[in-house]
């Protein structure tokens, strides 16, 4: 019973492992949604008594919580909003002057900064990295701009960024700020009421392929020339992957050498077992349940994508609107060729060699999907990736777990058996 299994392990989160979370066999022993837990962090605190109705992978129910927090759910018939969910609006943004080491420009860094400092709420949870390893995430309730400050750039690693709830429950906060991705998001708006607190603002960011510590380091292995000076990496809309390098590695240009390569060069066949299974099994990649969306897929190269799901969120962009500049979003090409070739593609393990993979990665940059055809793309190729692995892999849940919107989109590709 899950009750026992919180006594038995109060303190998991000092013996974080690669997922970060529990280690070895207490993966699956312990965390109720076994192989497929994206150790979001709800069952290292008292929350796990609510588990089963709460987990994104033991109960589904974007649609019923959508409702609950938008006052909608999503309308299946407009193409936006079945691939982007619920929205007052979309647009492009960019900080003015970008913040120092952020991921991109860091809007959702100067976001929660401004919440704290105008006094909206008292707290933030959101995730630092712990000193020996800058991609291990440490996630804290953060309640100075510094601290805040601290945890901006993406841990590209499972992150139980939930655990600190217990925290904010003994804290006698009753405004806070949550950072975090689908999983964690719909975790957390499960249990919102619980919480005891007058205002909630939840600031999420798209979220796909994360890894375990361990899938790390096989990925920048696999993939960067130079795995042990990556200090960031992020796949773009240009096809490419782009690891910064710290200061060990300089460019041609004098500066911190930013390295790219090609998605179409990936080693598929290596890399196939890095993916999280929960990663693999998710169909939450625009973070259905955040009021405010941060991304960068749907933007033109450089700029970062805002999805403002309700007031609460059109309220935190307020907060930095003297300090983005913003343009409207266009989008351009058709991606469905491109999403089908990427099927079987992906599902027979196949690797081009470098060369032909750099050609591809020019041509398509050219002549490929543009916009938030771009984010439909990789919404595409994503959603019939999973649905794959989980028809493979669990079958039992493939009804339950998926939504109605990720069928329709899925329904649109030939998929093999
Ligand atoms: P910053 O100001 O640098 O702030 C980053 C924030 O993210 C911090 O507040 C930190 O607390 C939080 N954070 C970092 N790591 C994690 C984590 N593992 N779990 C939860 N919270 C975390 N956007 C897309 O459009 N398409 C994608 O495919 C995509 N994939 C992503 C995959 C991952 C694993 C993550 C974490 C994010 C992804 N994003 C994606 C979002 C994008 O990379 C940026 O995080 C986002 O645009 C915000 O940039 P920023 O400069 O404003 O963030
Ligand atoms: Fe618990 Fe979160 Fe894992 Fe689900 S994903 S079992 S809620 S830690």
């Amino acid at each position: 019973d899950s009750s026992s299994l919180y006594e038995k392990e109060k303190y998991p989160h000092r013996r974080l492992n690669n997922y970060g979370g529990l280690g070895g066999k207490y993966d699956t022993r312990v965390y109720p949604a076994k192989s497929l837990c994206s150790h979001c962090g709800l069952c290292d605190t008292r929350f796990i008594h609510y588990v089963k109705d709460s987990c994104a992978f033991l109960n589904q129910h974007i649609g019923e919580l959508e409702y609950a927090v938008h006052g909608k759910e999503r309308d299946l018939e407009k193409e936006n909003e079945l691939y982007f969910g619920v929205h007052l609006d979309m647009l492009a943004a960019r900080m003015k002057q970008p913040l120092q080491g952020a991921q991109w420009s860091g809007i959702v860094t100067t976001i929660a900064t401004r919440l704290l400092e105008t006094g909206k709420v008292q707290g933030v949870v959101c995730v630092t990295n712990e000193e020996s390893d800058r991609f291990q995430p440490k996630p804290i309730l953060a309640t100075t701009v510094e601290q805040i400050f601290a945890s901006r750039v993406n841990k590209p690693t499972l992150s139980p960024n939930l655990s600190v709830l217990d925290a904010v429950e003994s804290s006698g906060f009753t405004r806070i700020a949550v950072i975090g991705v689908g999983c964690q998001v719909e975790a957390l708006r499960s249990v919102q009421s619980r919480l005891g607190l007058e205002k909630l603002y939840v600031l999420g960011t798209p979220c796909v392929d994360n890894v375990t510590r361990k899938g790390l380091d096989k990925f920048l292995r696999t993939t960067s020339s130079s795995p042990s000076t990556v200090v960031h990496y992020e796949f773009m809309q240009d096809f490419r992957v782009h690891f910064k390098h710290d200061d060990r590695v300089i460019g041609g240009n004098g500066k911190r050498w930013e390295e790219t390569v090609p998605f179409f060069g990936l080693k598929t066949n290596e890399l196939k077992d890095i993916f999280a299974p929960s990663c693999l099994s998710c169909f939450d990649y625009v973070n259905s349940l955040a009021d405010l969306v941060v991304g960068y897929m749907g933007a033109p190269f450089g700029w970062q994508w805002i999805v403002i799901r309700n007031e609460t969120g059109l309220e935190m962009l307020d907060l930095i609107s003297s300090q983005v500049e913003t343009m409207p979003l266009s989008s351009s090409g058709n991606r469905k060729q491109a999403v089908q070739n990427s099927i079987p593609a992906y599902d027979q393990g196949m690797t081009l060699p470098m060369w032909v993979a750099q050609l591809l990665g020019v041509v398509i940059d050219k002549l490929g999907p543009k916009g938030l055809e771009y984010a439909r793309f990789s919404i595409d190729s994503h959603f019939t990736r999973n649905y794959l692995y989980l028809k493979r892999n669990h079958p039992n849940i493939l009804q339950r777990h998926v939504p109605e919107y990720a069928r329709r989109i899925i329904e649109q590709y030939h998929l093999p058996q």
